[in-house]
């Protein structure tokens, strides 16, 4: 990494690149580059058989069969076309669809529209941790609920939703059950078949590979899923995602999953102990911060911090060696303050959370150096912010006997 640059602790935007992926990638952005619905010649052949080989790879670590993996440009698209996909199909069925709060914006902005054409939309709040619990969504099913849309690993705060229970409950009553994969599914267990999937969604640029490039998982056997296209063309993907595909993202794509299950238990165990010691390293050194999301049931390496007295984006500006993200600004373009922080505050009754918190993310090649240098840098920056806040001196003096008036 460049020196000069901030340390990036920023993967839940986005991961860099492994070289491997790079590497793999490379031959079909130069000479294999035939288009996969070729069938005449050996230029198709190549990249259809590049694809079939990148749908295994991604099919085989969440437990389906490669015809059920659809390509899609991203996770928002994947999202986009299973929620619309199955409202299309399904609305003489039914026209309520349950969610959450904390959902990615693809996920809320989605189910915001298919309300504008007359669905239902079943939001379900999130407790102090960022969690649902599986007996909100049992009590919010309704013989009209056609489809349930919950993720597996919040982006921001990094809380784990309760899956396979989830998955319990959608298939006891015939729903179909969607999952937004995109965050944390090369860090926790993740089977569509154990957890009671329907449809799922993944990007490869959050797990080191290639922007502009995803996936939906449809399952094919019990029950068959069938969604309507969302975009209409040659008919590529099963009929369910027409356009020509994305052969070398398809390629990186396969490749970042082969690596993933090969390196996913020595990983893990890295990042966790980089997760405590970075946790461990602000709250010994500074009082009223505290950790946003569930303390156990999360994906290690994604630290959202809840500093008091300290605003996220002053905070931003005066830790400039820190590529980081605030609660204010972190997933949108907008300046918005995240609707995450927003439901976790909401449920904690803080409403200054977003506005106060800042998202560590770290990965494959943060190392323990950088852990140690955004601890000093983030000790050092919060300090000096709250010399200068009166609100904090007032807190402090008031919990602290000693330290007189
Ligand atoms: C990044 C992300 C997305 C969007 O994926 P893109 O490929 O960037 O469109 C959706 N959901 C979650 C949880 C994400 O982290």
């Amino acid at each position: 990494m460049l020196t000069d640059k901030p340390i990036y602790l920023d993967y839940a935007a986005t991961t860099p690149l492994d070289p491997q992926v790079l590497e793999a990638m490379l031959p079909y952005l130069t000479h294999e580059f035939g288009n996969a619905a070729s069938r005449n010649h050996p230029y198709g052949w190549a990249a259809e058989k590049a694809l079939d080989i990148a749908r295994e790879q991604v099919a085989s670590y969440i437990g389906a069969s490669p015809q059920e993996i659809i390509w899609t440009s991203g996770g928002t698209e994947a999202n986009n076309l299973a929620l619309k996909g199955i409202a299309e199909i399904w609305q003489d069925k039914g026209n309520h669809i349950i969610t959450q709060a904390t959902e990615h914006r693809s996920v809320l902005d989605t189910c915001k529209a298919l309300e504008r054409k007359g669905f239902k939309v079943t939001y379900l709040r999130v407790d102090p941790q960022g969690w649902v619990d599986p007996e909100q969504v049992r009590q919010a099913l309704t013989p009209k609920t056609i489809l349930i849309s919950v993720m597996l690993a919040n982006n921001e705060i990094g809380t784990m939703q309760p899956i396979a229970d989830i998955g319990s409950i959608a298939k006891a009553r015939g729903v179909f059950f969607h999952v937004d994969a995109c965050w944390g599914v090369n860090y926790v267990p993740f089977n569509v078949q154990e957890m009671g999937i329907d449809l799922a969604s993944f990007t490869a640029h959050k797990l080191y590979g290639p922007k502009g490039i995803g996936a939906l998982y449809v399952r094919s056997r019990s029950p068959r899923v069938r969604l309507a296209p969302q975009m209409h063309g040659g008919g590529h993907e099963r009929g369910m995602r027409h356009g020509t595909v994305n052969v070398p993202g398809v390629v990186g794509m396969g490749k970042a999953f082969e690596i993933a299950a090969r390196v996913k238990g020595e990983e893990v165990a890295r990042l966790w102990k980089l997760d405590r010691k970075l946790i461990d390293g602000i709250t010994k050194s500074l009082d009223l911060v505290h950790l946003n999301g569930h303390p156990q049931r999360r994906v290690p390496g994604t630290v959202n911090i809840r500093f008091r007295y300290v605003e996220g984006e002053s905070f931003l500006m005066s830790c400039r060696d820190l590529a980081i993200a605030s609660g204010a600004a972190c997933t949108s373009a907008t300046l918005e303050p995240s609707h995450v922080l927003r439901a976790v505050g909401q449920a904690t009754g803080d409403d200054a959370l977003a506005h106060t918190s800042i998202r560590f993310t770290l990965g494959r090649w943060t190392t323990e150096e950088d852990v140690d240098r955004a601890i000093e840098l983030t000790v050092t920056a919060v300090r000096r912010l709250r010399a200068l806040s009166p609100l904090y001196e007032r807190a402090i003096g008031s919990a602290d006997p000693q330290r007189g008036k």
